[in-house]
């Protein structure tokens, strides 16, 4: 009886302990909130949540869409750069990127893509097939998605190291962080439009 006593006033004493710990961490959370205020520009918290959080369309065709799978994989890990949300809708994508060589056939599903993707979107060109055509010098191939669609960041080699693509990725997060200006996407056509 004594023992049950000793222990429920045992455990009511730490209760009330945890409570006033309790309070004293909301006092000074109060207490610090009101001696510092954290600023910052709207735009550069938006390029923050911007460039950590790019849901990539793939468009694979060839062997390079093979090495951006590894990309997504665990041993290099794309979550670390928040871009592992993969969606093969346009509608949920902000982040083009075109893996392996675009048949002149391709090229208007291509633009149809980007054309739906919403605003602001970025373009990746993965690999030699992709940024010029590579070794297909042929009246099939396209020379570079650039011909038809804008391209943020050229990644080479064929194919290019996982670790190439990650660089990319880097650099097109270093571009949203530090606005860079994009003409050749705010001057960009639709090729296949009328004029
Ligand atoms: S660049 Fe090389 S690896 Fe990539 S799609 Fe072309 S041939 Fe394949």
């Amino acid at each position: 009886m004594a023992s049950d006593s000793l222990s429920s006033g045992a455990l009511s004493s730490t209760q009330n302990s945890s409570a006033s710990n309790m309070a004293l961490g909301t006092q000074a959370a109060d207490d610090m909130s009101r001696s510092f205020a954290m600023t910052s520009k709207l735009d550069a918290v938006i390029a923050w949540g911007r460039r950590n959080s790019m849901w990539p369309l793939p468009y694979g065709t060839a062997c390079c869409g093979i090495e951006l799978m590894s990309v997504m994989g665990p041993r290099y890990d794309l979550a670390r750069f928040g871009a592992e949300v993969v969606r093969f809708s346009p509608r949920q994508s902000d982040l083009l990127v075109v893996a392996g060589t675009i048949t002149e056939k391709m090229a208007p599903i291509l633009v149809r893509i980007y054309e739906q993707m919403l605003e602001p979107k970025y373009v990746i060109s993965m690999g030699a097939c992709a940024s010029s055509g590579g070794f297909y010098r042929a009246y099939h191939v396209l020379q570079g998605a650039d011909k038809v669609i804008p391209v943020d960041v050229y990644v080479p080699g064929c194919p290019p190291t996982p670790e190439a693509v990650l660089d990319g990725i880097m650099t097109l997060q270093k571009m949203i962080k530090d606005h860079t200006p994009r003409p050749w996407k705010d001057n960009w056509k639709n090729p296949y439009e009328q004029a």
